[in-house]
């Protein structure tokens, strides 16, 4: 038997030197993110959603002053776009009433009114960086009714291509990739642009909010791959919005489209 110690020895040495560089690698790498991490809170700190103070570390989300200020849509919700109802017995809302949708159904998240300080933020003032929360709120509330929705792509509400070079970025995408994430179902940004500019609806009756939507999408790309479509928008009111674009949308071959959002309510 030939017994060759030096070898054995050389070769284990050079074992405990590779898992010594890998320990080392693995360290220095930590020690990077950790860096990296640091130099992100300090240049770019997270904010709270709600009242947008600095959260302390990146994996904080919201404020503990502020958790309990989103309030989720509670049941009873109409069956068609899950707005809160008055009355246990209703199975609509006013606003779906007893007509025909464009869309199949869909769920928002919150009570519009507990957090549009907040989205007005997102949209408006530049925190883009609030996807971030909000997404990981509708994973975790959301996620089966999406899976249900059985969607081969989401697509976000666009904007007008001018709102979207002055604000830079589109928040209902954010939110669309935010949900990608956990699903998998891919995002489609190519294929319904906004056509129209449309006016805020803020103030407008039912009537000219229906009209003010009327035509303000196009699809641009007919892939008839897909079949089931998922609107993402940041707020849904009376539906209009969803509406043309599910309108659209079938036009152009889409045989479903359900929707989510991150907010809904009345008389905004
Ligand atoms: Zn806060
Ligand atoms: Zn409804």
């Amino acid at each position: 038997m030939k017994i060759n110690f030096g070898k054995n020895v050389a070769t284990e040495d050079k074992t405990v030197k590779r898992s010594c560089t890998k320990e080392k690698e693995y360290k220095l790498r930590s020690a990077k993110d950790k860096y990296s991490e640091a130099i992100k809170d300090f240049f770019f700190p997270r904010h709270c959603p709600v009242c947008d103070t600095v959260l302390a570390g990146r994996e904080v989300l919201i404020c503990k002053d502020c958790s309990d200020i989103p309030r989720l849509v509670k049941a009873p919700r109409c069956v068609c776009c899950s707005k809160h109802l008055e009355q246990q017995e209703q199975v609509r809302c006013r606003d779906c009433g007893g007509k025909r949708r464009n869309f199949e159904w869909g769920v928002a998240l919150y009570e519009y009114a507990s957090v549009h300080d907040s989205i007005h933020a997102f949209k408006n003032l530049g925190r883009a960086e609030y996807a971030t929360f909000y997404g990981s709120r509708m994973r975790q509330f959301l996620l089966p009714a999406i899976k249900r929705m059985g969607g081969d792509a989401l697509v976000p509400i666009p904007l007008h291509s001018s709102k979207l070079r002055s604000r830079g970025y589109n928040q209902a995408a954010l939110l669309a990739k935010e949900i990608s994430r956990a699903t998998g179902i891919p995002v489609r940004e190519d294929i319904l642009i906004r056509v129209r500019k449309t006016a805020s609806q803020k103030k407008m009756d039912h009537i000219t909010r229906q009209n003010n939507m009327k035509k303000a999408f196009h699809m641009v790309k007919n892939d008839v791959k897909l079949k089931t479509i998922i609107l993402v928008d940041d707020v849904f009111t009376t539906g209009n919005t969803i509406e043309s674009a599910a309108l659209e949308l079938k036009r152009g071959g889409a045989e479903k489209v359900f929707f989510i959002a991150l907010a809904i309510g009345k008389g905004l």
